[in-house]
């Protein structure tokens, strides 16, 4: 678990709770997406699931099926990236969000359970470590540029210009990498 994240407060099973997830009394609301949080990300360059500053550079997202498989037809092709349409999933930094692909893929795309039946914690555990819910395949994906706008009731992400492109298809696909990246952060030799 990465350090930024291991400070961050826990729901009930254990799970570190994002940034921008809302809190209904002691209830972390992860289908949602908080405005005022969101909106403390977008203007000060916060992860949104560790709440600490991301460096300048690129930012990375974790990313469904659907957009995966885009990225990586685009990429095969030889051919830029382009998807201009607004989320309201804000950006994290690298260790975070590789971190969230593995654990729970929704600390890092709340509104992936959208549209789902109210789907019992454990249930959704079982089914993410089977890797269902994303399918055969999601990806941490790093951006080189992002926009953003707070509107009157929504914080919109855009995101620019893929320099990083990491699929999966099992849960401890990226356990190697995180390893990886946790080790450079903190500066120690990779092995
Ligand atoms: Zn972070």
């Amino acid at each position: 678990m990465p350090p930024t994240v291991q400070t961050r407060p826990r729901d009930v099973r254990g799970y570190p709770v994002p940034a921008i997830t809302p809190w209904e009394g002691d209830e972390p609301q992860f289908a949602l997406t908080d405005y005022g949080r969101s909106a403390d990300c977008a203007l000060k360059r916060l992860c949104s699931v560790c709440n600490t500053v991301m460096p300048q550079g690129p930012v990375w997202r974790v990313l469904g099926a659907a957009e995966s498989a885009a990225i990586g037809e685009a990429l095969a092709a030889g051919r830029p990236y382009r998807n201009l349409a607004p989320t309201l999933e804000g950006p994290g930094h690298r260790a975070c969000m590789l971190y969230a692909s593995m654990v729970c893929p929704y600390l890092a795309r709340p509104n992936a359970r959208r549209g789902m039946s109210a789907a019992e914690p454990d249930d959704m555990t079982a089914h993410v470590v089977r890797g269902t819910v994303r399918g055969a395949m999601g990806a941490v994906v790093g951006f080189g540029e992002y926009e953003y706008a707070v509107t009157g009731t929504q914080v919109l992400f855009r995101f620019l210009d893929v320099v990083e492109f990491l699929p999966h298809d099992t849960a401890d696909a990226h356990l190697d990498e995180l390893r990886a990246e946790l080790d450079r952060r903190a500066g120690r030799p990779a092995g």
